[in-house]
Order: structure tokens, then sequence, then C-alpha cells
């Protein structure tokens, strides 16, 4: 997996506040489409309603040459999905601040034809500053800033001077006098003093915002590398388990076979304890072959092998065939079996046949070996709640509450069941938990040390019964 430097992720932009930002570049126009009616149905009423001296044509020439802009605007949006998508983020950025910029100037323009310091539409300019210190950077909203308190004090003198001639609308601005000097500094003081503090305040919160988000997407990189390290290792440990037991496998079929051979050039007069020894060798060997082939198995299985065709699997069926197939090893343990489905041997799954079988040999292997001559082993399954519960009861060895957990780990046995017995690979449940894991379902156990051991699989039902 490849992983993009921190100030560069792969889809070219910088953060997701920035990429939201961005996609505000067509809400920035639709805005400008209100504004553009606003000013338009503004003008031409507020002429004929109240303000019969209100410049309505100047008014009218800005709102066009604003929609025209917007049109424009417009007509690049609408080519932005087709470019490349480094080259798009540039262009939205320089886009954003030629609108910011335009409507700035346009803003100028129609507080001048709007009564100048005494203008209504002053108000927008906090607007206006609010937006490019959400949107743009710190640097953009300072140089704004600075347009904007120069062009408006230009425009404010050269008013006050009689250099330009001011728009007097009466009900709105002072009609009889010229605005003193001083009036026209004091309002300018509150008022771009206001403007700064909120860029301030506004670029201070965005900078902070931007830095947490940039910590957090630091943080998932961060995650993510480790992530890939915890997969590159576990690939390494299945490679590493799936290599060991081919290895391991000749050489252990080879002793099997030279001991054997061995055995019977020896003849049938063998003295007894060096029979003895030869059964354990035997056995330990047969062991060992048994978890090679389980570790050869998870190590498959690991690799993604998925065990052929999911079909419908009749449960209760399956559990009967087990069961006569371990009816030898239940009656040479001193045990006895019962089984009960409670519909009338009708539960069906969606699975892998090979792989439900695999779940409950070993589950019934167990119960068998860590019983006690005399036991009783119960399988019980039934329906809740649209799934099938099996119960696989033992009166065995049982298990104490703290390795429960710990059952499932590869290679695990308890000490109760090493002093039961030394056959055992401490793998079956491991392979057990991950085939119920994929067939949708979960393994539960309840136990006692001495009195025996529940292990519950819960699996889907299939959806409709019947073949
Ligand atoms: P193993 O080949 O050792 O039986 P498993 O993975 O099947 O390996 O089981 C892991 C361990 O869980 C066993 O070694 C045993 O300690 C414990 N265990 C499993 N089933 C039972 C059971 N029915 N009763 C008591 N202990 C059990």
């Amino acid at each position: 997996m490849k992983t993009s430097p921190m100030n560069q992720p792969a889809n070219g932009f910088r953060t997701p506040l920035e990429n939201a930002t961005l996609a505000r570049f067509g809400w920035l126009i639709g805005m400008r489409w209100i504004f553009v009616l606003a000013i338009v149905v503004g003008a031409v009423a507020g002429r004929s309603l109240l303000l019969p001296e209100l410049p309505v044509v100047a008014i009218l020439v800005i709102a066009s040459i604003v929609g025209l802009f917007n049109l424009v605007m417009q007509a690049i949006s609408v080519r932005l999905p087709e470019l490349k998508p480094a080259r798009r983020q540039a262009l939205i950025h320089l886009l954003i601040q030629t609108q910011v910029v335009a409507d700035w100037v346009a803003l100028l323009a129609l507080i001048h034809y709007t009564g100048g310091v005494e203008s209504p539409l002053l108000h927008f300019y906090i607007f206006h500053v609010a937006i490019s210190a959400i949107f743009l950077s710190p640097r953009f909203t300072i140089v704004g800033l600075l347009f904007i308190m120069i062009s408006m004090s230009m425009l404010f003198v050269a008013e006050s001077s009689g250099l330009i001639p001011r728009v007097v609308l009466a009900g709105i601005t002072l009609e009889d006098r010229q605005l003193s000097p001083i009036y026209i500094a004091n309002f300018s003081f509150w008022y771009f003093s206001t403007l700064v503090i909120m860029a301030m305040l506004l670029s201070a919160i965005m900078r902070s915002l931007r830095r947490r988000e940039r910590e957090a997407l630091r943080m998932r990189v961060r995650l993510e590398e480790a992530n890939l390290k915890t997969s590159r290792i576990s690939e390494e440990r299945v490679r590493l388990m799936h290599t060991m037991g081919h290895e391991l496998r000749s050489p252990i079929a080879a002793v099997v076979s030279m001991l054997n051979a061995l055995m019977i050039s020896s003849g049938p007069d063998l003295p007894e304890p060096v029979r003895r020894i030869h059964d354990r060798i035997k056995q330990r060997l047969d062991d060992l072959t048994a978890m090679i082939g389980e570790l050869l198995e998870l190590a498959e299985r690991r690799r993604g092998s998925d065990g052929g065709r999911i079909r419908r699997v009749n449960l209760c069926a399956l559990l009967a065939s087990l069961c006569e197939e371990l009816e030898a090893r239940v009656s040479e343990a001193g045990l006895s079996m019962t089984r009960h489905c409670s519909s009338h041997g009708d539960f069906w799954i969606s699975a892998h046949p090979a792989h439900v079988r695999r779940i409950f040999e070993n589950l019934l292997s167990n119960a068998i070996k860590y019983s006690r001559t005399g036991g009783e082993i119960h399988i019980r399954s039934h329906e809740e709640k649209g799934r099938l519960h099996v119960e696989i009861q033992d009166e065995g060895i049982g298990i104490a509450p703290d390795q429960i957990d710990r059952l499932f780990t590869e290679f695990y046995r308890t000490p109760q069941s090493r002093r039961h017995t030394s056959q055992g690979t401490g793998l079956g449940l491991t392979i057990t938990k991950e085939l119920i894991e994929n067939a949708g379902g979960r393994i539960e156990v309840r136990s006692e040390v001495g009195t025996g051991s529940v292990f519950e699989v819960i699996l889907p039902l299939a959806e409709s019964r019947g073949d």
C-alpha cells in the first residue's frame, strides 16, 4: 500500500476541512445570484417607493457586471470535474480568491452609490471578511483587510472633500450638511476595528482547526502504517507456518516408515520394554504428524483458501452421521452419547459442508478426549431468533474460568488437559473458531473444573428450509 507524505495526501488536497472549503465554490456562486437578485429588486423597488434620488442605472450596471462575472464562474465550474485533481485544486483556490476580490470591488462601488459612509451595504463587508477568514489563508485575509481599509478610506475622503459627488438619499443619509472629518474618522476607526478583530478571531479559530485536522491526518497515516506492518508480520507468520509444516512432514514420515521397518525386521520376539518404547515413539510421532497437518490446514485457511462451494447443509443429518462415525471411539472410552434436534432433523444452514463437518468433528472429539470413563456427552440443537444453537456438553475435566479466553489461541492447552492426556495440539479450537466466524457465527464456552463443559455454536440459519 502506498502512503502519501503528510503535506500532500493522495487526492491532492491537504485536509478534509480544506476539501470542504473547496466544495464551497458552488455555494459562493449560488449566494452571489441571490445577492444580484436582491440588488436589482431592492434598487428598482427603493427608487419607485422610497428613494427617488437612488442612482438606479449605476446600481443596475454594477449588478449586471456582477451577474456576468457569476455566469463566467458558473461556466468554469461546470468544466472543473474534467480537470486533473491537482490542477483542479489550484484553479479552485485561484477562482475563490478572484471571486472574493471581485465582490469587494463591486461592494465598494455599490457602497458609493448607496450613501458612502452611511450606506446600509457597509455591513456586507463584515460578511465578506468572514468568508475570507474562513475559506482562505490568513495572509490573503490580511491583504484583503488592508485593501478594504485603504479603498474605503479613499472613498470616504474623496466624498467628504467633494472630489467625487456624494449620493444623498433622503431618510437614509444626512442631507443638509457635509459629513465632518471627525465623524468619518470616528466611524472608520470603529468599523475597521470590528473587521480586524473579527478577522483575527476567525483566522485563529480556523488555524487551530486546521492544525488539529493535520494532526488527525498524521495519526491516520501512522495508524495505516502500523496496520500495514501488522498485516506483513502476520503474512510472514503464515508463510513460516506453511514452510515449516512442509519441511517437517517428509522427515517425520521417513522416521515413521523406518520405525515400522525396524519393528518388522526385529520380528515378534522383541523384549517388552523395547516394544513399549517403540509404541511411545510411534504415538509421539503420530501426535507430531497430526499437529503438522493442523498447522498446514491453519496456514492454508489464513492464506485465503475457501474450502469449496457454499451449500445448504442439513445440520441434524450431519450430526447424526458424525455420531455414527464416532460411536466406536465413544464406547472404547466407556462413554455414552445422546443427540437431540428440536426440529425433527430439519435445521438448514448455508456453509461449506467440509467446514461444518470439521467444526463439529473437533468439538465432539474434544468432548470424548477430555471426558472421564462413564461420562455422558449430550448434543442438543434448537432455533432461537433465526439462529441455530448447537450445544455439545460433556461431563469431563472442565476448564478454569481464567483459561476459557485462551482456548482459541494457537497451541494453548490447559494444565488439566495436559495432565489428562498427552494427545493434543492446541490448534483444533483455533481452526474451529475461524471456521465458525467465516460462516457468520460465534462460539461460546461454559465450563466448571471437574464437572464438565458446554461448547455452544451459534450459526445463522439458511433463509428457507428444505432442499
Ligand atoms: P487439542 O488438540 O489440544 O485438543 P484444541 O484446540 O482442540 O486442541 O483445544 C485446546 C485446548 O482446550 C485443549 O488442549 C484443552 O486444554 C481445552 N479443551 C478443549 N475442549 C475441551 C473440553 N471439552 N473439556 C476440557 N478442555 C477442553
